[in-house]
């Protein structure tokens, strides 16, 4: 047929899931126990391992759930489950600007509640309205917990004791609270009408596959209710993906791990590729999948394969494949105009583009959607870019961050990424510094305090040099020599008197100079500096006390005009309060003349 209508040629692909949560909470495991009680409840063909993916049929999703699920109520073929859980991945694998998986799972350690990597999955999936389910894991756990491995969650429940019972309901409850707190309306999944509204809660042990039953027949239910019409896709067309992995492998170079998300590729076809600069054309050499369990008669880990459709995980062997990115999109040409498919991707990756400065650090992460979700973090924190790239860091990064004006600037933030052997060389010899974290709050939070450390440094560094503000007077019957220097008893009245300190007394609104400390001593011992409140002997180079000086007169230390600005302006929250107040005395006497003075 030659109509390009996809209503005729459309089927139904897999909706494709991820799972994300925070460390620990069980994500390897729950994809472990999904996979593992799909094995042990269908026969042949229960799961189909991918590149990257798992898919698990309807049929074997329907024998797990047993009496909970009908597959007549069903029309989609299964669900198709990404390997790599975690927001990371998630965040990599995007489609035409929206995440690339079409549901998620949350997964949240009863015992532990939301973690910072918990908030930071709920942000990403706001962001991408990726609907999705939380799993409250490891409910086995709960004391007292009496476990019946693979039941629906409400039969065993009616299986604990009344403790038991309400102890879990005390933590789900505590997470329904924290999705709430997040904005989300959530409850137990049995009590949830529409899940596009609010967020079901499936208590699940991946420990004892109590609960997976209800998870997967949630999921399905959520993907054939709500998702449906998004998984109609012409399965025969030019197929569309995105790169989960750009990987070496033996015998075929630099191969792309990719996940399709739309129609079909084949082994002769002509793709284009996202690439560090252009978008790459290549013509595919092989397409491999993992070889089937049964067969593992050669020793070869994968099979060729002539064609794979959507949805499915995917391994691209193809020449000129070095510069591709984890993240980025493949678009198959076949029968399609080059340059409009080019286009496409070039239009892909320019939404993608992170916004950079004359001025900034250097970012480097290891995926696409994790350059851009550092980069949505740190305009946020309004830190400025000067470098964002996709890749290990090497010496050029390190070159970009040594030439930065500012200190603060030569820095290197660097999520999931390796540190190649020139660069850390250049490391040592340069004043950049190094910032690495796997998780992105906390890479930026690191940095943060960093600036925080440089910024309290300089302060002091200018503290230091700066003339501070110091009134004081000399004491009646204090005098212990007229002149040449003049020694006198002072008390300080405020701020701190230091020597060598040029002095001044208030004429009117003129400041005059009357000479310069140059020493202070208390009790005989010679001092760098006198506390306000205390009294100390001080030698006045300049005047001669009866003639410019009286006693009981009072003194100042004299701040130059820039001085007193930056105290003013700058450092006013880092001196003490009876420090500016002097500051504040002083000022004012000279704007009594001049109102713009230190301003
Ligand atoms: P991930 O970092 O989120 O992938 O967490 P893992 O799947 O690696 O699990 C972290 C730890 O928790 C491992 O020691 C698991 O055995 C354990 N674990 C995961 N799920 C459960 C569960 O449901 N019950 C119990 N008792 N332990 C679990």
């Amino acid at each position: 047929s030659d109509t390009t209508d996809a209503g005729d040629d459309a089927e139904l692909r897999t909706p494709i899931v991820a799972v994300l949560g925070h460390v620990d909470h069980g994500k390897t495991s729950l994809l472990d126990e999904i996979r593992g009680s799909a094995v042990t409840a269908g026969e042949a063909g229960a799961i189909t391992q991918h590149i990257g993916a798992t898919a698990v049929p309807l049929s074997t999703i329907s024998e797990i759930a047993g009496s909970l699920v009908d597959p007549t109520d069903f029309d989609l073929p299964g669900l198709l489950f990404i390997d790599t859980p975690g927001h990371h991945s998630f965040s990599t694998l995007r489609s035409r600007g929206g995440a690339l998986a079409d549901i998620a799972i949350l997964v949240v350690d009863v015992n532990d509640g939301f973690q910072p990597q918990t908030h930071e999955a709920i942000d990403i999936l706001k962001r991408t309205q990726t609907p999705f389910i939380v799993a409250a894991n490891k409910i086995d756990t709960v004391p007292g917990w009496n476990p019946n491995p693979d039941t629906p969650v409400q039969e065993t429940l009616e299986k604990q004791s009344d403790r038991a019972e309400s102890r879990l309901n005390e933590q789900l409850y505590e997470i329904i609270g924290q999705l709430s707190d997040e904005g989300f309306s959530a409850d137990m999944y049995w009590r949830v009408q529409n899940f596009r509204e609010n967020i079901g809660v499936v208590p699940v042990s991946a420990e004892t596959g109590e609960g997976i039953p209800d998870l997967l027949t949630v999921l399905m239910g959520l993907s054939q209710r709500y998702l449906k019409a998004e998984m109609s896709i012409d399965v025969d067309g030019p197929g569309v993906g995105t790169v989960l992995e750009v990987k070496d492998e033996r015998g075929f170079g630099t191969t792309l791990d990719t996940v399709l998300y739309d129609g079909t590729i084949r082994a002769d076809d002509t793709i284009v590729v996202g690439g560090k600069n252009e978008p790459i054309v290549t013509d595919v050499r092989a397409l491999l999948q993992p070889r089937p369990l049964s067969e593992i008669r050669t020793e070869k880990q994968f099979e060729q394969v002539d064609a794979v459709r959507a949805a499915a995980g995917v391994k691209i062997a193809a020449p000129d494949l070095d510069d591709a990115m984890a993240g980025a999109p493949v678009r198959v040409v076949r029968d399609r105009n080059l340059e409009e498919v080019v286009a496409e991707v070039r239009a892909e990756l320019a939404d993608i583009e992170v916004v950079t400065e004359e001025q900034g650090v250097v970012v480097k992460a290891d995926t696409l959607g994790s350059l851009e979700a550092i980069a949505g973090t740190l305009e946020e924190a309004e830190i400025p870019i000067v470098r964002a790239e996709v890749g290990d860091i090497a010496p050029r990064d390190i070159a970009v961050a040594s030439t930065a004006e500012d200190p603060k600037h030569a820095a290197v933030l660097a999520f999931n990424v390796d540190v190649l052997e020139d660069a850390e060389r250049e490391i040592e010899e340069t004043d950049v510094d190094l910032f690495a974290d796997d998780v992105i709050y906390q890479l930026v939070e690191e940095y943060e305090a960093h600036v925080e450390a440089i910024e309290e440094a300089q302060q002091e560094q200018i503290l230091d040099k700066i003339q501070r503000p110091c009134r004081f007077r000399i004491l009646e019957d204090h005098v212990f020599r007229q002149s040449n220097p003049a020694v006198v008893g002072v008390e300080v009245l405020s701020g701190t008197l230091k020597r060598n300190s040029r002095v001044v007394k208030w004429e009117g609104n003129e400041p005059e100079r009357v000479g310069e400390l140059k020493s202070l001593q208390d009790a005989g011992e010679d001092i760098d500096s006198a506390r306000a409140g205390e009294e100390v002997a001080a030698s006045i180079d300049g005047p001669t006390v009866g003639r410019q000086v009286e006693e009981g007169d009072e003194l100042w230390t004299e701040i130059p005009e820039k001085h007193a600005k930056v105290l003013e302006q700058e450092l006013a929250d880092e001196i003490p309060a009876d420090e500016l107040e002097a500051l504040r005395m002083y000022l004012d006497n000279h704007r009594k003349r001049d109102p713009f003075w230190g301003k």
